[in-house]
């Protein structure tokens, strides 16, 4: 037997953290950090509930900060086994965290306090990291092995499936799955999710368990539209996108369009953003990871992230360059909600511009100016300067990078076939979604789905 508990990532998407326990062996599975709100701030900052200095292995799905945010924090507190993800994940949660603890630090600086950690806290974190392929067998205590299969979601995302023998019953192996992120497959550059097939547990994300994504030809072709009129009106568009994944999909499509003559006039393209670069640059590490087509691409010798006109600006002041650069231009930066980052002064400067376009390829959370914006505010404040709002705003759905309603039930069908499957818990979603998610798997497939409160702790024959 063993125990589950869910420390984070219930009713509500971010902060990921659960924790099983066999009588011998803790296995964390994610040590995220909670976003969006001052409430967020106090979870994040408030003392782990379990002794991190008890727990055997932290597993880590994927690189994006609501999984990896607070791993600095865990290890300051006192974790000190080991941590373990796919080679992708390390690098670019190395990434990341570096990236934000430049944030977090200068955040509390402005608020006079301590920050939640700091740039020393890094390095001990990445010293207990070790990695883990894909498809490769692994086995830590107490009879527990774990194996890692692609989830489709970012580069170097994993489904972490944890099997382990019952002693109880002679050769039996019972098996928990953590789904981690579930990409929103086919998806422009990654290989699809794979199928779980001999689970007896599931604990799996619903972000969108409660609706369904637009059709996905729709995007390319609205990104070609908003292209072609930013070079027929003569505008600046700016693409405020994340750094990791949707500035990668972006590019591609961007290669495609531009090198296959679907947009015959030659844009500049400026990526300002040094943290997006430098994650271009271990998506080209890792290009086994890519899907037949982006595979068959690069071996034809294309370089899938850049084309003509394409720019990278590393340092930071030479927006007066991008500035003095004639219409029509492209910029794409971060960060993708324009919460931060160099995106805001690009936008300060262009808003009131009737020639400039913002385009959004992504979700804004409510209260970021990437909102406001969507909703249509006519006025908005940046760095406590009022600027009116001329620039056209528009956005493109459909980039996500999770699976919708229908493929998440349909990710759980396949997972029923073996007739081994027990339970499923929904979490790391709105309470909406997980809920509507738990229901329609009763329903639909007749699945034992619940929606675990935060802290519960569920039984499980592991
Ligand atoms: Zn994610």
């Amino acid at each position: 037997m063993a125990k589950l508990t869910f420390y984070g990532g219930v009713g509500t998407v971010t902060g990921a953290n659960f924790l099983l326990a066999t009588d011998n062996c803790k296995i964390l599975v994610d040590c995220g950090l909670v976003q969006g709100s001052q409430q967020a701030e106090n979870l994040n900052r408030s003392e782990f509930a379990y002794d991190p200095a008890e727990v055997d292995y932290l597993i880590v799905t994927h690189a994006h900060l609501d999984h990896v945010g607070r791993i600095p924090k865990l290890v300051k507190d006192g974790f000190k086994g080991q941590i373990i993800s796919t080679p992708e994940t390390k690098e670019l949660a190395e990434l990341i965290l570096e990236d934000t603890v430049r944030i977090l630090v200068s955040d509390a600086q402005r608020e006079g306090i301590l920050p939640l950690y700091e740039v020393k806290d890094i390095a001990p974190a990445l010293a207990l990291w070790t990695t883990l392929s894909y498809h490769t067998k692994k086995e830590l205590k107490d009879g527990v092995s774990i194996y890692l299969k692609d989830a489709g979601h970012i580069l170097g995302s994993a489904m972490v499936e944890v099997s382990r023998g019952d002693p109880n019953k002679n050769g039996q192996v019972n098996k928990i799955v953590f789904t981690g992120d579930l990409g929103n497959s086919p998806s422009i550059l990654l290989k699809d999710t794979e199928d779980i097939t001999d689970a007896n547990y599931i604990l799996m994300e619903s972000v969108y368990g409660d609706r369904n994504h637009e059709p996905k030809e729709e995007r390319t072709k609205k990104l070609t539209e908003v292209i072609e009129d930013t070079v027929k009106y003569k505008r600046t568009l700016i693409i405020p996108a994340f750094s990791l994944e949707r500035t990668q999909m972006i590019l591609y499509e961007m290669n495609e369009l531009f090198e296959n003559g679907e947009i015959k006039t030659r844009v500049p393209v400026f990526l300002d953003s040094p943290l997006a670069i430098k994650i271009t640059g271990v998506y080209e590490k890792y290009t086994e990871d890519f899907n037949d087509k982006a595979r068959a691409d690069i071996k034809s010798g294309d370089d899938i992230f850049n084309f003509p006109g394409l720019k990278f600006i590393v340092q930071g002041g030479e927006s007066k360059m991008i500035e003095k650069t004639p219409n029509p231009k492209i910029i794409m930066a971060g960060s993708g909600m324009s919460t931060g980052g160099r995106v805001i002064s690009h936008e300060k400067y262009y808003l009131d511009n009737p020639d400039a376009e913002i385009l959004f390829v992504g979700y804004q959370a409510a209260g970021t100016l990437g909102r406001q914006l969507q909703d249509g505010a006519k006025k908005v404040t940046i760095y406590g300067e009022e600027k009116k709002v001329r620039a056209k705003i528009d956005s493109i759905a459909g980039y996500s990078s999770h699976k919708d309603s229908d493929h998440l039930v349909e990710f759980v069908g396949k997972a029923t076939e073996s007739e081994k499957l027990k339970q499923v818990f929904c979490v790391m979603g709105e309470p909406k979604s997980s809920m509507f998610l738990v229901q329609k798997l009763r329903d639909d497939l007749g699945v034992d789905a619940v929606y675990p409160e935060f802290k519960e702790e569920i039984e499980i024959e592991l």
